[in-house]
Parts: structure tokens; C-alpha cells; sequence
């Protein structure tokens, strides 16, 4: 008898591993997410990179432009621990 998460449809299956993932909005320096904490793909916030902050953009987290940089993990941990403290 199949298992429960064997009955789930591949999309449900993906939501579950959706985390910081390379090349896109979520997991680029610039972006700043609503909620830190529990940022995923489909996370909006701001993108503050100098030359697109004048624009105010909302972008998601599987947004991208060729303006990436990789975040580091360190940073992404202070992002976290900031909007643990704020809570
Ligand atoms: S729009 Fe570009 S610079 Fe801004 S967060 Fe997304 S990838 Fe980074």
C-alpha cells in the first residue's frame, strides 16, 4: 500500500523542499524578503541593489535578473536573527 507523501503530486512534493536555492531573487544579496524566517520561493520583498532601489520593486523569490549576487549563508543568518529579534 503506498504511503502517504508517495500519494502526494510531484509539485506537492517539491513545495517541501523549496529553501534558498541558487540563481534567483531568494537567494541573492539584494533581495529583502517579508519574512526572513520563513522565506521561500514564493516570498516577496524588496530588492534593494543600488542601481533598481529607485524603482521600489516587489519581486518573489524565484524572480531574477542579471544583476545577482549570491548571498552568503552568514548573511542570511543575520537576516534571520534580526527578524527573530524584531518578533
Ligand atoms: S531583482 Fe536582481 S538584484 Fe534584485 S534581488 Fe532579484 S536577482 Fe537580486
Amino acid at each position: 500500500m503506498p504511503t502517504a507523501s508517495s500519494q502526494e503530486s510531484e509539485p506537492q512534493k517539491s513545495l517541501k523542499r523549496i529553501t534558498w536555492q541558487y540563481e534567483n531573487c531568494l537567494s541573492c544579496v539584494w533581495f529583502r524578503p517579508n519574512d526572513p524566517i520563513n522565506a521561500d520561493l514564493l516570498e516577496r520583498g524588496q530588492c534593494v541593489h543600488s542601481k533598481l532601489k529607485a524603482y521600489n520593486l516587489i519581486v518573489s523569490g524565484r524572480d531574477w535578473c542579471n544583476l545577482f549576487t549570491e548571498i552568503p549563508q552568514k548573511s542570511i543568518d543575520a537576516l534571520q536573527e534580526k527578524a527573530m529579534k524584531e518578533e
